[in-house]
């Protein structure tokens, strides 16, 4: 009766291990299908089967659809975010999240995003399937999918970050806001060069957290090792007080070559680097928790 009690929970012990430890292969295989369905511009026959693939993942969730319609260059535009919320025992949320749509002015060049919206897609696809199943026992984790990150003429602060500028006004009219602990965007993290930079517009001390979390499995130089000042879907909570960081490797192939080109395709990105990233996110989530 003891040995086979023991025995037991021996087997539950590395049942736990290997659920614990990220499976880049697998949102590396997420990402590919995700990539599989070609360009996903706002509006275009893509960017459905983007959201028909999204809620095919998620069918068993509870995914909300967070429909709005956005001015931009290209007139009023249709969008889409989605948001996939595991609860926890503690009170208040720790966000994830990634924008999933491609670029718009390259609509003609079959940009697919391996890396720009397909990786960071992947990865919380993944993410997910560590979370589902029971209440985590430190803060809820919600995950959220923007729409329209990308510019639709020309980079400015008026035309991007349309999906993260409207959730964040949303969130902070009905109080959903206070309840956020730490907002992270992950963006371009597939890379198999890895080297994210470190962000001089987050919040610093959550990137101290990061980095600590990418310490545990030895992987600190891929973070941090270079400065940046990086607009991206972070900036509408950091300005609302959130505190927030941005995970970005904006050096894509050499000086950024291979960034909004039609290189940017799944043989740039790798498995390693998505388990290195999704390491890092599970020991932060767990850091986060402590505090
Ligand atoms: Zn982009």
């Amino acid at each position: 009766m003891y040995r086979c009690l023991f025995a037991l929970l021996l087997m539950c012990a590395s049942a736990n291990a290997s659920t614990d430890a990220f499976n880049g292969a697998r949102a590396l295989e997420y990402t590919r299908q995700f990539v599989s369905i070609g360009p996903r511009w706002v509006g275009s026959p893509g960017h459905a089967k983007a959201e028909a693939f999204l809620k095919k993942q998620f069918a068993k969730d509870n995914l909300e659809e967070d429909t709005f319609t956005m001015d931009t260059p290209a007139g009023p535009q249709q969008m889409h975010n989605f948001i996939v919320r595991f609860p926890g025992k503690k009170d208040g949320a720790i966000v994830l999240a990634s924008h999933y749509e491609t670029n718009y002015p390259l609509r003609n060049i079959n940009f697919i995003g391996a890396n720009d919206g397909g990786s960071s897609t992947g990865l919380l696809i993944e993410m997910a399937n560590h979370l589902r199943g029971r209440t985590l026992d430190g803060y809820s984790v919600w995950m959220v999918f923007f729409d329209g990150e990308e510019a639709f003429k020309e980079w400015s602060d008026s035309d991007s970050t349309y999906g993260s500028r409207h959730l964040a006004a949303k969130w902070q009219n009905d109080g959903t806001l206070k309840r956020i602990k730490a907002f992270i965007i992950l963006d371009m993290i597939g890379d198999k060069d890895l080297d994210i930079q470190r962000d001089s517009n987050s919040t610093q001390w959550l990137l101290d957290v990061i980095k600590r979390a990418a310490a545990k499995n030895g992987d600190q130089s891929y973070f941090f090792q270079e400065q940046t000042a990086d607009s991206d879907d972070h900036l509408p909570f950091v300005r609302r007080g959130v505190p927030s960081a941005d995970i970005i490797d904006l050096n894509y192939g050499y000086q950024n070559s291979y960034w909004h080109t039609a290189q940017d395709t799944m043989d740039k990105i790798s498995a390693k680097s998505l388990t290195i990233v999704g390491n890092t996110m599970l020991e932060t989530i767990r850091l986060l928790n402590q505090r």
